[in-house]
C-alpha cells in the first residue's frame, strides 16, 4: 500500500521537518531549485505528495502541474490557501495539524485579551518613553467578570473559553452548529454576539465562508466600550471597517494576531495606543512548532508507507 515517488517540499519549513523529509523520502525543495518551472515541466509527473505551510498552501497552478499528486500535507491547521474541493475532485487527500497548536493559540488569545483591556503594551511604551515621570498611566478596563463572546467554538475557541472560565467571565458563543457539551449560551449571529459581549474573540476558520464575517455592523454592535481579539485569519474581519472603528472610537480597542495582507499592517493602526499588533505568532513557540513539524512528518510518512493520512481535513 506504500506510495513510490517524489515528495515536493513547496516552501521553506521548520528545519527539523526539512531534515526528516530529506532523510526519509526522496524530497525536492521547490524554492531551492534554480528553475522550478523547468523542474515541474520535466518531472512534475513524479510528484506524489506535496508538503507545504498553511500560509502558502498549494495553488491551483501548482496542483495542475502535478498530475500524479495524491496527497497535500499542510504544516498548520488553517488550509484555506489550498482549494480542497478541487483537490478532492482529483482524488488528492489533504491533511493539516489540528490539536497540537490549540493550547498555544488559546494562551495567546487570552494574553492578547488581557493586554488590550488592561493596556499592558501601551503601559510598557508609557514607561519606556519616560512618561511615568510626569503622569500616572490612565485607567484601563477590568477583565474578570466581563462577558466574552467567542466567534467559532471549535478546538481553539473552546480552549480559549476553558481558560477564561478561570476569570469568572460569562461566556457566549456563535457557531453554525450548536456545541453540545458546553454550558455557554449560544447566540444566533455574530451581530447578536457582539451586541451582548464586552469582548469579542474571533476563532473561526478562514476561507471564503467566513470572509468579512466581522462586518461594519458587527463592529457597530460591539460598540465604543467593546474590545476585539482576532487569532483566526485577517480575512474574517472587514479590515477597512475595523480601521474606521478603531480610529473613530467605534470600538474601545483590538488585539490582532492576523491581518488581511500580512505582513503588511494598515498604516493607520501603527500609532494607535488602543491596538495590540502581533506578527501572526499564536502558534509560534518552540514546543508547538516542533509538535506541528512532527505531526506534519507523520502524516507524510504514513501516506508514503501505508497510503493514508493520519489527520485528514474534514469533509466540507
Ligand atoms: P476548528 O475547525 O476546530 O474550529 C473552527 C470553528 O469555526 C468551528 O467551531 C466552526 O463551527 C466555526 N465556524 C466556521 N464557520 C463559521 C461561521 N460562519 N460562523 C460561526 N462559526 C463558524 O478549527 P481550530 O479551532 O483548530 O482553528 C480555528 C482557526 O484558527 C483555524 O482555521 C485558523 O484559521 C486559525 N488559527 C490561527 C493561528 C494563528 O497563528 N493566529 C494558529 C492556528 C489556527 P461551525 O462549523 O459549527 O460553524
Amino acid at each position: 500500500t506504500g506510495t513510490a515517488g517524489t515528495v515536493l517540499q513547496v516552501c521553506p519549513l521548520l528545519p527539523t521537518l526539512e531534515t526528516a523529509l530529506a532523510e526519509h523520502h526522496h524530497t525536492v525543495r521547490l524554492a531551492e531549485l534554480p528553475d522550478p518551472d523547468a523542474y515541474l515541466r520535466d518531472h512534475g509527473g513524479d510528484v506524489v505528495a506535496a508538503v507545504t505551510s498553511a500560509r502558502i498552501g498549494v495553488s491551483n497552478e501548482l496542483m495542475d502541474a502535478l498530475p500524479g499528486l495524491r496527497a497535500i500535507v499542510h504544516f498548520g491547521v488553517g488550509y484555506e490557501t489550498t482549494d480542497v474541493a478541487r483537490a478532492r475532485a482529483r482524488g488528492i487527500d489533504v491533511s493539516n495539524t489540528p490539536d497540537v497548536l490549540t493550547d498555544c493559540v488559546a494562551d495567546l488569545a487570552v494574553g492578547a485579551l488581557i493586554d488590550v483591556m488592561r493596556r499592558l503594551s501601551a503601559a510598557d511604551r508609557f514607561v519606556r518613553r519616560g512618561a511615568w515621570l510626569q503622569d500616572a498611566f490612565p485607567l484601563a478596563s477590568k477583565v474578570s467578570g466581563k462577558r466574552v463572546g467567542i466567534l467559532g467554538l471549535g478546538r481553539i475557541g473552546r480552549a480559549i473559553a476553558r481558560r477564561l472560565e478561570g476569570f469568572d467571565v460569562e461566556l457566549l458563543y456563535c457557531s453554525r452548529t450548536p456545541v453540545e457539551d458546553v454550558s455557554y449560551r449560544r447566540v444566533s449571529s455574530p451581530t447578536e454576539l457582539a451586541a451582548e459581549c464586552d469582548a469579542l474573540v474571533v476563532a473561526v476558520s478562514g476561507g471564503g465562508a467566513t470572509r468579512g464575517l466581522v462586518s461594519a455592523s458587527v463592529l457597530d454592535a460591539l460598540g465604543p466600550q467593546g474590545y476585539l481579539v482576532n487569532v483566526s485569519r485577517g480575512s474574517v474581519i472587514d479590515e477597512p471597517a475595523l480601521v474606521n472603528a478603531l480610529t473613530g472610537g467605534g470600538i474601545a480597542g483590538a488585539a490582532l494576531d492576523v491581518f488581511a495582507d500580512e505582513p503588511r499592517v494598515p498604516k493607520d493602526l501603527l500609532d494607535l495606543d488602543t491596538v495590540v499588533l502581533l506578527p501572526h505568532i499564536a502558534s509560534a513557540t518552540h514546543e508547538t512548532r516542533e509538535a506541528m513539524g512532527e505531526l506534519t512528518f507523520r502524516n507524510l510518512h504514513r501516506f508514503m508507507t501505508e497510503g493514508s493520512l493520519l489527520t485528514p481535513v474534514p469533509e466540507h
